[in-house]
C-alpha cells in the first residue's frame, strides 16, 4: 500500500497516524506487524509526540541546529543537510499490530519528515500477519 503525502514547508514534520491506522483497519489484520518505509534520500519517518505540537517544532529546531544549511557540503545538488538529517531519524519504523490497532502510546504519534520540501512524496506500507511472541 502506498501513502501520498503533499508537504509544504522545507523542512517539516507530517502526522500520518491517522492515515496509518486506516490502512491497519482495511488490511483486515489483526495481529501482525505494520512497517512504514519512506523511499526516498531527504525524507524520512519517526515517532514521537502528537499531543503538543511544540514537540515537533522543538525537533526540527534541533535537527537545523545539528546539521546546518550552509557548511563545506560537496554534494552538488546543494541538498546535503537534507540527506544528512535523513539518515539521522532513519527511512522505516515498525510498530505492532492487535486486534486490528497500531500498538502505540498514549502520546506517540507516526510523523513523515520533510527534509527538502515542498513536494508530493509517497510512504510505503507493508502489514505482515502473524502471532509474535512479546
Ligand atoms: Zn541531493
Amino acid at each position: 500500500m502506498v501513502l501520498t503525502v503533499k508537504t509544504r514547508d522545507r523542512t517539516e514534520l507530517v502526522d500520518i497516524t491517522a492515515e496509518i491506522g486506516r490502512l491497519v483497519a482495511e488490511s483486515g489484520v489483526r495481529h501482525g506487524l505494520c512497517l512504514v518505509y519512506v523511499p526516498h534520500t531527504t525524507a524520512g519517518v519517526t515517532i514521537n509526540e502528537n499531543a503538543d505540537p511544540s514537540v515537533r517544532k522543538d525537533l526540527l529546531m534541533v535537527l537545523n541546529q545539528m546539521v546546518p544549511w550552509k557548511a563545506d557540503y560537496r554534494h552538488i545538488e546543494g541538498n546535503s543537510p537534507a540527506h544528512v538529517k535523513s539518515t539521522l531519524v532513519g527511512t522505516s519504523q515498525t510498530i505492532a499490530v492487535e486486534n486490528g490497532h497500531l500498538v502505540l502510546g498514549t502520546w506517540q504519534g507516526i510523523f513523515f519528515c520533510e527534509f527538502d520540501g515542498p513536494r508530493s512524496r509517497t510512504v510505503q506500507v507493508r502489514i505482515l500477519e502473524g502471532v509474535f511472541r512479546e
